[in-house]
């Protein structure tokens, strides 16, 4: 070995070394305003201590360690960054088509390779418009959701913590009707189709292989008419909870609610038509709902794609009864967490236009600060993080700023000026 060679290697050995005897960073966030998601409250002139990707304190005028690197958001309110319950970033629909036509072009044309990459685009806006986590249920090819999310968590591109469930565990058809007899196998390129309770375990060991994070069923399979049947479903959640991952069912019905529920569920997506005494149950086996209801302004948007002539009465009279039933569930008791299942295109970026979900709370009559939650600590009790969803000591250091008073008026949403997570900066557009 000659001299050189034998110095850069030993300088190699040791650099690692060097790395590890090194403390983390310490930051110091001053906020002006912090919502507390626990208590759904907002405190004021707090600072918040960081040290790599971890909380180590939070309170009022805390002092700031000497080599600290401060970051001033006294102007703005700090909230934990925003968790979106149900996405779906590798499918974009135009808002103006039949979904058998989107799905299977998604699959037949666009490609799994293609979808990765465009739902990579979709993660950083979500991430840009404060999502800092995702859930994505769905939708995504044969695992793309999981190639993404390796991607994402390994460093190669900027996006959001994401939580993924591969392809959904659908009956005959999944949720692609009108093909004919013969061209059916593309729709196992984007979901999986249960036929038995055994193919139900065997499907919950591919997904775990594959490495998803959670199961997604479809109780309904709506558009299509099939349901998975009970033994199906139970023998899903038995062997998914085996492994400790959670079930979250597709239901848009109260009977395709129950039928989940009898299987043991953990949690529900939709949940468009539901009864009280639906409603108690749910709460009695602490499932969480994510209503997935459209904004007026979203919904405005897509009349108007489709060309249709709706007035904004008719528009809010529609929304009537999913509001109805929102604030019934508000009622009975059960966690809702934020969930956009957005999935179109209608003149927003993907992260936008997925927040407008919270307007939408909103105008049901949720209270804005149980909006905030929604998206915040809920979502954390959907995943089982403790680490998410809160401005705590030990919770991961994953958090925004926006500009104005969010329990005064949820429009400061739209004005993101700051993005961290796990300790790191991803967007910063601070005024001094
Ligand atoms: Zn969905």
């Amino acid at each position: 070995m000659n001299h050189r060679l034998r110095f850069l290697l030993s300088w190699f050995l040791a650099f690692p070394l060097l790395i590890r005897a090194q403390s983390p960073e310490v930051k110091a966030i001053k906020a002006g305003r912090l919502f507390d998601s626990e208590r759904g409250i907002l405190l004021t002139n707090q600072v918040i201590l960081i040290s790599g990707n971890t909380i180590t304190a939070v309170g009022q005028n805390l002092a700031i360690p000497r080599g600290a690197t401060v970051i001033d958001l006294s102007q703005y309110t700090v909230l934990p960054g925003l968790i979106e319950a149900h996405s779906h970033l590798l499918m974009e629909h135009p808002g103006d088509e039949d979904n058998t036509l989107t799905v299977t072009k998604a699959v037949a044309i666009e490609g799994d390779a293609l979808r990765a990459l465009r739902g990579a685009a979709r993660a950083k806006s979500y991430l840009d418009a404060g999502f800092t986590t995702v859930r994505d249920l769905g939708n995504s090819g044969r695992f793309a959701d999981v190639a993404l999310k390796r991607a994402i968590e390994e460093g190669s591109m900027p996006g959001p913590r994401l939580y993924v469930s591969g392809p959904g565990l659908a009956s005959e058809g999944g949720q692609v009707p009108g093909l004919t007899p013969g061209q059916t196998q593309l729709i196992v390129g984007d979901y999986r189709i249960i036929r038995g309770v055994e193919d139900a375990r065997l499907a919950v060991r591919e997904h775990v292989y594959y490495g998803v994070d959670l199961i997604k069923i479809y109780s309904n399979s709506s558009p299509n008419k099939t349901y998975l049947s009970v033994a199906e479903m139970q023998a899903i959640v038995e062997e998914a909870h085996l492994y400790q991952l959670k079930v979250t069912a597709h239901a848009t019905t109260d009977l395709a609610i129950r039928r989940a529920l009898q299987a043991g569920v953990d949690g529900i997506e939709h949940g468009y038509v539901v009864s009280d005494s639906t409603l108690r149950r749910m709460h009695r086996q602490n499932v969480i709902l994510v209503p997935t209801d459209m904004d007026f302004q979203l919904a405005q948007r897509q009349v108007d794609k489709l060309r249709m002539s709706l007035s904004g009465e008719q528009i809010r009279n529609l929304a009537k009864p999913y509001h109805d039933r929102l604030l019934r569930a508000r009622q009975a008791g059960i966690i809702l967490a934020a969930g956009s299942d957005m999935y179109m295109g209608l003149g927003l970026a993907r992260g936008p236009a997925a927040k407008r979900v919270l307007f939408a709370y909103a105008e049901a009559g949720v209270p804005l600060n149980e909006v905030l939650q929604a998206a915040t600590r809920n979502g954390a009790l959907l995943l089982a993080e403790p680490r998410l969803g809160r401005l705590q000591t030990g919770a991961w250091a994953d958090l925004i700023a926006v500009q104005g008073n969010p329990l005064e008026s949820l429009s400061a949403l739209e004005r993101v000026v700051f993005v961290m997570k796990a300790g790191t900066v991803v967007k910063s557009a601070v005024s001094r």
